[in-house]
């Protein structure tokens, strides 16, 4: 399984956010969409940042109210670990341990093709794991 086959099952569509958004505009993006981190593109469309709910947090806990009046550019994190289409689970669950972050904008041809989130491997996990189990219970019944 890789990043590929979870963006085909879940779409690529790629909501973001520019860097000069008010952190209000990205916490109705967010709360609307249900997600928990948008990739912040420039005007020329390049990744600059990601914009995660934990960062609002902390803006929260560092600005009190005035946190809705700052910008995006002030409270994303700049050097963002992106990967790759056709790599594994396996090496994006590990660039998201050693990150200590739950989302991974994927890149393809330079532009962002998909974000995958933490969630998105948990639900491939258990699809996975009904799958073997069902195959289990098949090759047992057609033994007995
Ligand atoms: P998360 O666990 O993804 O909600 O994010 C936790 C922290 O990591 C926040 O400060 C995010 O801005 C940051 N972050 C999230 N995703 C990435 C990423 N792919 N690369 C670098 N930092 C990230």
């Amino acid at each position: 399984m890789n990043v590929k086959m979870i963006l085909k099952n879940k779409g690529g569509d790629v909501i973001s956010l520019r860097p000069e958004d008010t952190v209000q505009t990205a916490s109705a993006i967010l709360t609307t969409n249900k997600i928990g981190a948008l990739p912040v593109k420039n005007s020329a469309e390049k990744l600059v940042g990601i914009l995660s709910e934990r960062d609002i947090v902390r803006g929260l806990h560092e600005s009190g109210k005035s946190c809705v009046d700052l910008l995006v550019q002030d409270l994303m994190t700049n050097n963002v670990i992106t990967c790759a289409i056709e790599e594994s689970i396996e090496d994006i669950q590990q660039k998201m341990h050693n990150g200590r972050f739950r989302h991974i904008p994927v890149i393809e041809d330079g532009k962002i093709c998909g974000v995958i989130s933490q969630g998105d491997i948990t639900h491939i996990s258990i699809e996975k794991a009904q799958t073997e189990a069902n195959m289990m219970r098949e090759l047992a019944i057609a033994r007995s």
